[in-house]
């Protein structure tokens, strides 16, 4: 069995230096149950001061979120990152990719730090570079690579947004996908898109905002030989979609939003893009972390919303507006497990070896693959118009 056919391995159990899933952090954590967790992290965070800037994604635990210097998407937390040059260690309470963004967006003396290295995504998990670079070559010998190109959501590894620099193609976060889509069409004649790894993201951009059939699409499965695709399929495909998923939002079902709807007439649903097609067709609304956020901080008092995001955000969003009535879009509890894996005991067991003078669990990119992965954020970056938030 070759390396990209491994199946997914139990969150931090063995070592698998390829995947986002991470290994099992060194040393001695402190215990969950310690009363002085608190305490400990506010003095850490006292005694490194300026040094030390932590980042908390709309994900995170209250627990952690509470010591985050900042909030927000992954795209927005590595650009305070890079906005911060005197933060010698960044730590960022995400998972792995976004502290490898960081990392490339940050300056060489900065060191960023994941407080626990099993904090994978197994959405980025899905698209390895082996088996990217496999449906390349496959592109290329149905004769459409030249036509094809490529373009990733910022929730993949640094070494996906590198072979995206290195082809033409560019990255792109839940808020500017049309945009990204719309620069990907114009660069050549006849333009197909591969789109890297979620496939929802990659189908309702395509679909609801670019005109584009549900025929126009293909969905190449990497465990499949030939992605389970023909060369005729791929010929006459307009967008290529990796057979990609956010185990969290894919998990949203189109039953709910009916039940919902007649438990509570008039409700609001407001979703992630991420999630399927069928439930993103019986939402209200749709958009990134930071317009469900927005959304709900501009809703009338009184009013009623089901949102179809990660739990911590949605419970967040609940304690915050006893004004409104929120409630969560599944039946069941629906955390994002790797996200989670950051917890107390861990960012203290991080911040204690910072201020002893260890740098623990420091996430690096190596040059060449930050260099390539910068071009292809840099593209982003100069799309017109729309802000870059996932
Ligand atoms: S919520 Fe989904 S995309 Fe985000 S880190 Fe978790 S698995 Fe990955």
């Amino acid at each position: 069995m070759s390396i990209v056919d491994l199946p997914l391995l139990p969150l931090g159990k063995g070592r698998d230096l390829d995947a986002e899933r991470g290994v099992e952090c060194p040393g001695d954590l402190p215990a969950a149950s310690d009363p002085g967790l608190v305490e400990r992290a506010r003095a850490a965070k006292a005694a490194l001061g300026e040094r030390l800037f932590v980042l908390g994604h709309h994900y995170q635990r209250d627990e952690v979120i509470q010591f985050a210097d900042v909030t927000g998407d992954s795209f927005k937390l590595a650009r305070d990152a890079a906005g911060r040059p005197a933060a010698e260690f960044i730590v960022f309470c995400g998972v792995h990719f976004m502290a490898e963004s960081a990392d490339i967006l940050t300056s060489p003396t900065q060191r960023v730090i994941l407080p626990d290295l099993a904090a994978g995504c197994s959405m980025a998990d899905m698209a390895r570079l082996r088996q990217v670079e496999d449906a390349w070559d496959a592109m290329a010998d149905a004769g459409i690579q030249d036509s094809v190109v490529p373009v990733t959501y910022m929730n993949s590894s640094a070494d996906i947004k590198a072979f995206c620099g290195r082809n033409g193609g560019v990255v792109c976060t839940s808020s500017n996908a049309d945009v990204a889509l719309e620069w990907a069409q114009e660069q050549r004649p006849g333009a197909k898109i591969l789109f890297l790894p979620d496939q929802h993201l990659g189908r309702n951009t395509a679909v609801l905002k670019m005109g584009m059939s549900l025929e126009d699409c293909v969905v190449w499965d990497p465990q499949q030989p030939g992605g389970g695709l023909s060369a005729e399929e791929l010929q006459d495909a307009r967008m290529i979609l990796w057979k990609g998923h956010c185990s969290v939002h894919g998990r949203f079902s189109a039953d709910v939003v009916d039940e919902l709807r007649i438990k509570h007439p008039g409700i609001n649903i407001l979703v992630h893009p991420e999630c399927t097609h069928e439930v993103v067709l019986k939402a209200d609304l749709v958009g990134s972390t930071e317009f469900i956020i927005k959304t709900i901080e501009a809703a009338e008092p009184g009013t009623v919303w089901a949102i179809g995001t990660e739990l911590n955000l949605v419970q967040r969003l609940k304690d915050a507006h006893p004004d409104k009535t929120i409630v969560f879009l599944d039946r069941n509890v629906c955390y994002c497990s790797t996200m989670n894996r950051i917890d107390l005991p861990h960012l203290v067991w991080a911040l204690e070896n910072l201020v002893a003078g260890t740098v623990v669990n420091q996430i690096t990119v190596d040059p060449e693959t930050e260099a390539d992965a910068l071009l292809a954020l840099q593209r982003m970056l100069d799309l017109p118009g729309k802000s870059h938030r996932d």
